[in-house]
């Protein structure tokens, strides 16, 4: 068995405790270092995510009762508690993921800064609004947010902790219940995210966690939930839009990309290049919003490329749970088999290998190096369809429009990067791109920790957005309230429908012209 110094027995075995699980089933996760054992984690069946929804619904309906500032207590204490623990929860997220400690503690700042975001907005986001009524003082109309029900979620296992606990919250301040279903090799963070909000002073039951297997587990969830948030891959995600559909139910949908940087030519090369190595390679690319292609004007190609190349030879790639390493591992066989493949049939037609371009077995059983390709042609894998992986190309273009035109010549639209150093001109081109967020002169993090400024994805990258007052807003049905004082609608008795249609249509043309509501 291979732990990390923070997962004791007992601490397991509270982690244990808190999956809904009623049969004897279980699953192994892997420490990704080192390829050994890491946790055996109970398995959930469908009938226990069917117990799940009922003992999470059971305490909504006291949740959604109690007002905004009581629920918000509870994020108050967790956001405390997180900090507090940071260093358990960043052994257990390198454990499972094999992500460098740098990047486990960016992970835990995001759950932090939408905490934080939302215990400052939800009560002005949540409350009731007054909306015009018909005629001023014969209706009185309240716009009111009321929430869903019972959410799912359903995460990936790249940033396990970020993803489920940064959805899950807004959804429990806007009054919901949660159903969390998480990646079975990725659970340990998100269960001890749980265990914190419990901790916290969560309502018990409130919020329940599942494991198991996608298409069964987060199939039922999908079934039996009354909206569901999810973050994966786009394949999956058309498959839940599909399902949700059937149910007649929303869903938000994080889905992949294949995102772009443009650099201009004005760009500070130096400057660029040490940045955007942080844009690629986080998380071992690994990261939804990670840049894959990189567009470089001819005129300076090749010295951004030589200072590029340079700043990826500086990254520090290795296993263990200190802080140290610039990247760590790939999080699984089946990511490493991907990634060598699309690097692998890269070279063989023809793709030239600047840096990188090997797996790391001596470092653990899942590393491969940064690695930076040029002259790849749409032939090959890696050219259009998501590595997710520690891969980025670079291509030479001639004018922005050219640029421009490559950087959208794709289905995802999830992240873009412009770097340049004319903010009005960078700014300028970030708008011509078709992608939910563009960082200018930055790769990820400029957009992404923004959490006023809503985030997701255009086209194949998904629909709905997390952050802001729509990641709020997207957990809570809206109703309006009339109240009536004046009967406008119905004619008195005594007065001809004639008369009262020509009546009517006067009124409707002095209302247009006078805004009169
Ligand atoms: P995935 O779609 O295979 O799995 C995601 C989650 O869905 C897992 O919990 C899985 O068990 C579950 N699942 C799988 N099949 C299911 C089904 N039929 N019904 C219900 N649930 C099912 O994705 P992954 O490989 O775990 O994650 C990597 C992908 O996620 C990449 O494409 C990445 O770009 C994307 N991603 C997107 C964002 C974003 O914010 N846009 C963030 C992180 C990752």
């Amino acid at each position: 068995m291979s732990r990390p110094p923070a997962l004791t027995d007992p601490l397991l075995d509270t982690l244990r405790g808190r999956v809904c699980a009623s049969t004897s089933d279980t699953h192994t996760s892997t420490e990704v270092f080192t390829g050994g054992e890491l946790a055996v984690l109970p398995a959930s069946s469908v009938t226990d995510v069917r117990t799940a929804y009922e003992r999470a619904s059971r305490a909504q309906r006291e949740w959604a009762a109690r007002p905004v500032e009581d629920r918000l207590a509870v994020f108050h204490r967790f956001h405390e508690l997180l900090l507090r623990d940071r260093e358990i929860l960043v052994d257990l997220l390198q454990a499972e993921t094999g992500k460098a400690r740098r990047d486990a503690f960016e992970e835990l700042c995001e759950p932090a800064l939408v905490t934080s975001y939302y215990l400052r907005t939800a009560r002005k986001l949540l409350r009731p609004k007054r909306r015009a009524g018909l005629m001023p003082g014969a209706i009185g109309v309240t716009e009111l947010r009321q929430p869903k029900g019972v959410v799912g979620i359903i995460s990936p296992w790249n940033y396990p902790f970020a993803l489920a606990l940064g959805d899950l919250i807004p959804a429990l301040i806007a009054g919901n219940g949660v159903v969390c279903k998480p990646d079975s090799q990725t659970a340990l963070s998100p269960l001890f995210g749980a265990d914190l909000l419990y901790r916290a002073g969560l309502p018990e039951d409130l919020l329940q966690m599942v494991l198991g297997d996608g298409p069964t587990i987060g199939g039922a969830v999908v079934d039996t939930c009354d909206y569901v948030g999810f973050t994966g891959s786009t394949r999956t995600g058309a498959l839940i839009a599909a399902r949700a559909g059937e149910r007649l139910i929303g869903c938000s949908l994080e889905l992949g990309g294949k995102n772009p940087m443009i650099v201009l030519d004005d760009a500070d090369i130096a400057a660029t290049a040490r940045s955007a190595v942080r844009g690629c390679f986080a998380n071992a690319g690994q990261l939804c919003l990670a840049l894959e292609r990189i567009y470089v004007p001819d005129a300076i190609f090749d010295r951004f490329a030589a200072a590029f190349v340079a700043e990826v030879g500086r990254l520090r790639q290795a296993a263990g749970y200190s802080y140290g390493a610039d990247v760590g591992s790939l999080t699984s066989r089946r990511a490493l088999k991907t990634v060598s493949e699309h690097v692998d049939d890269a070279r063989a037609k023809g793709a030239t290998v600047l840096a990188g371009g090997r797996p790391r077995t001596d470092l653990g059983p899942f590393f491969y190096e940064p690695t930076v390709l040029t002259d790849v042609t749409p032939d090959m894998l890696c050219h259009a369809s998501e590595t997710f992986g520690p891969v980025v190309t670079l291509y030479p273009y001639a004018t922005e429009d050219e640029a421009v035109a490559l950087a959208n010549d794709t289905d995802y639209g999830l992240n873009a990067s412009v770097y340049g150093r004319d903010p009005v001109r960078a700014r300028r081109v970030a708008a011509r791109l078709r992608t939910g967020t563009v960082n200018v002169n930055d790769g990820y993090a400029a957009a992404f920790g923004s959490t006023d400024a809503p985030m997701g994805g255009m086209g194949a990258s998904g629909l709905g957005r997390r952050h802001g007052a729509a990641g709020l807003l997207r957990y809570t049905e809206v109703q309006s309230v009339a109240a009536q004082r004046v009967d406008l609608v119905n004619p008195p008795r005594w007065l001809p429908h004639g008369v009262y249609s020509r009546l009517m249509a006067a009124t409707l043309r002095v209302m247009k012209k006078t805004r009169l509501r």
